[in-house]
C-alpha cells in the first residue's frame, strides 16, 4: 500500500504538490480545464488542513524561448483562482529568490503556484532528464511531498521522482489513488466476468496491453484500425484498410495465445476515403472490397459486443472502435459507451487517451465508473508496468 494524503499531518507544513495541469490550451486560453478540475479536492484538503500548498506542473514541450510565452502557467493559476475560489499566487519561475520568498511567507491555506517545471528543460533537460541537483532543490522547498500527477507517472522526471528521492515523505493524492485504485483494481484484482475492449490505429501501440490483458480477461473485444492487421493474419482480404504488415506474424502469435477469449468485429462499415463524406456501406469481415477501408464497426459487431459485455462485471477500454472524429463513423463509438452505460453493477473504466476524449465529447462523462485521466501512463498501467512515479512514493 502507498501512502495517501490522509496519512499526512499536514498543519502549518510546506506541502509540495505536483499536480498535471498539462491542459489543452489555444492562444492563451484553455479549452478543456478537465484536469484542473480533477486536482481540486488534493489541493481543497491541503487548505482545509492548514497545510501551505505549494503547486506545480508541467504544461507541453519546450524546447526554445518561444514556447516558454505559449507554455506559461499564468493562465491556470487565473482558472484555479476561479474554481478554488480563493488567491493563487503565482511565481513565474522555477527557481529562486522570488519563489523562496514567496514560500517563506505563506500562511497556512495559502495556495501558491510557480511556473511550468519544463522550462528547466532549457538548461539542458534537467526536468525530464531527473537532473539530481533541480530534484534536491525542489524537494528542500518544502516539507513533505504529494503527487497528484497520474499523468506522468510513467516518467521518472525531477518534478516527481527527482523530488521523492530527496523528501522524507511523499505521498499519493485523491487524483493518484483513483487512478491506482480503479486502474489498477480493474486489472489486478477484476470481478468476473472481466471483458477488455481494445481499439484504436495500430497494433503496435497496444501490444503490452493486449497480451496482459489477454491473461487476466475472459473475453478481450478487438475493433478499430488494429482489427485489420488481425485479419490480414487470418488471410482476409482487408481492401485498403490501415494494417501493420510487420506486425501480422505477431497478430498471428496473439491470436494463437487468445484463442477463445479474443473477439474480432464480424462486420465493418466501410469507404473509398479516409473522408467522413466518402460513400459508405456495411460489409461482413470476409467480404471487404479491395478499393474500399474499413472505418467502423458494423451493426452485427455491436450486437456480438451485447452478447459478450451483458453480464460482465469488470470492464476496461482503451482505443476508439472506429474513426470517432469524422461524425459518419462515430457510430461504433458511441454505440460501445452506450453498452458500457448500461450495465448494471460492472466496474467499468476507461484507460484514457482517444477512447477518454470520445466518450466525454459524446455526453458519457458521468456513465463511467472511471475515465483515467492518463493517457501513455493508463496505458503503461495496464500493460502491467511498474510506473517510476508510482513506486516512488512511499510504502506504508
Ligand atoms: P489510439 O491513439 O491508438 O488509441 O488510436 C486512436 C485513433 O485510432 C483515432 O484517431 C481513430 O480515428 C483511429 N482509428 C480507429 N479506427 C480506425 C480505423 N478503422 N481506421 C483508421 N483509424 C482508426
Amino acid at each position: 500500500m502507498k501512502l495517501n494524503i490522509t496519512d499526512l499531518e499536514l498543519k502549518g507544513k510546506k506541502v509540495l504538490v505536483r499536480v498535471d495541469f498539462n491542459v489543452p490550451m489555444k492562444d492563451g486560453v484553455i479549452t478543456n480545464d478537465n484536469r484542473i478540475v480533477q486536482a481540486l479536492p488534493t489541493i481543497k484538503y491541503v487548505v482545509d488542513n492548514g497545510g501551505k500548498a505549494i503547486l506545480f506542473s508541467h504544461l507541453g514541450r519546450v524546447k526554445s524561448e518561444e514556447d516558454k510565452a505559449k507554455n506559461s502557467l499564468a493562465p491556470v493559476a487565473k482558472r484555479l483562482e476561479e474554481l478554488l475560489n480563493k488567491p493563487v499566487k503565482f511565481i513565474g519561475q522555477t527557481r529562486g529568490a522570488e519563489l523562496e520568498d514567496a514560500i517563506n511567507n505563506m500562511a497556512p491555506g495559502d495556495v501558491i503556484m510557480f511556473e511550468n517545471t519544463r522550462f528547466e528543460d532549457l538548461n539542458g533537460k534537467k526536468e525530464s532528464g531527473n537532473d539530481p541537483e533541480l530534484g534536491k532543490y525542489w524537494a528542500s522547498l518544502g516539507d513533505v511531498f504529494v503527487n497528484d500527477a497520474f499523468g506522468t507517472a510513467h516518467r521518472a522526471h525531477a518534478s516527481n521522482v527527482g523530488i521523492s528521492s530527496n523528501i522524507s515523505k511523499t505521498a499519493s493524492g485523491f487524483l493518484m489513488k483513483k487512478e491506482l485504485d480503479f486502474i489498477g483494481g480493474a486489472v489486478d484484482n477484476p470481478k468476473h466476468p472481466f471483458v477488455a475492449i481494445l481499439g484504436g490505429s495500430k497494433v503496435s501501440d497496444k501490444i503490452g496491453v493486449i497480451e496482459n490483458l489477454l491473461s487476466k480477461a475472459d473475453k478481450v473485444l478487438i475493433g478499430g484500425g488494429m482489427a485489420y492487421t488481425f485479419y490480414k493474419a487470418l488471410g482476409y482480404e482487408i481492401g485498403t484498410s490501415i494494417c501493420e504488415d510487420d506486425k501480422i506474424e505477431l497478430a498471428k502469435g496473439l491470436l494463437e495465445k487468445g484463442k477463445d477469449k479474443i473477439v474480432l468485429p464480424v462486420d465493418n462499415v466501410v469507404a473509398k476515403e479516409f473522408n467522413n463524406d466518402s460513400e459508405s456501406k456495411i460489409v461482413s469481415s470476409k467480404d471487404i472490397p479491395s478499393d474500399m477501408m474499413g472505418l467502423d464497426i458494423g451493426p452485427k459487431t455491436l450486437e456480438l459486443y451485447n452478447e459478450v459485455l451483458k453480464d460482465a462485471k469488470t470492464v476496461v477500454w482503451n482505443g476508439p472502435v472506429g474513426v470517432f472524429e469524422m461524425p459518419n463513423f462515430a457510430k461504433g463509438t458511441k454505440a460501445v459507451c452506450e453498452l458500457i452505460a448500461n450495465l448494471k453493477d460492472a466496474i467499468t473504466v476507461i484507460g484514457g487517451g482517444d477512447s477518454a476524449s470520445a466518450a466525454i465529447s459524446m455526453g458519457y462523462q458521468d456513465k463511467f465508473t472511471h475515465i483515467s485521466t492518463g493517457g501513455g501512463a493508463s496505458l503503461e498501467y495496464l500493460e502491467g508496468k511498474v510506473l517510476p512515479g508510482v513506486s516512488a512514493i512511499t510504502d506504508k
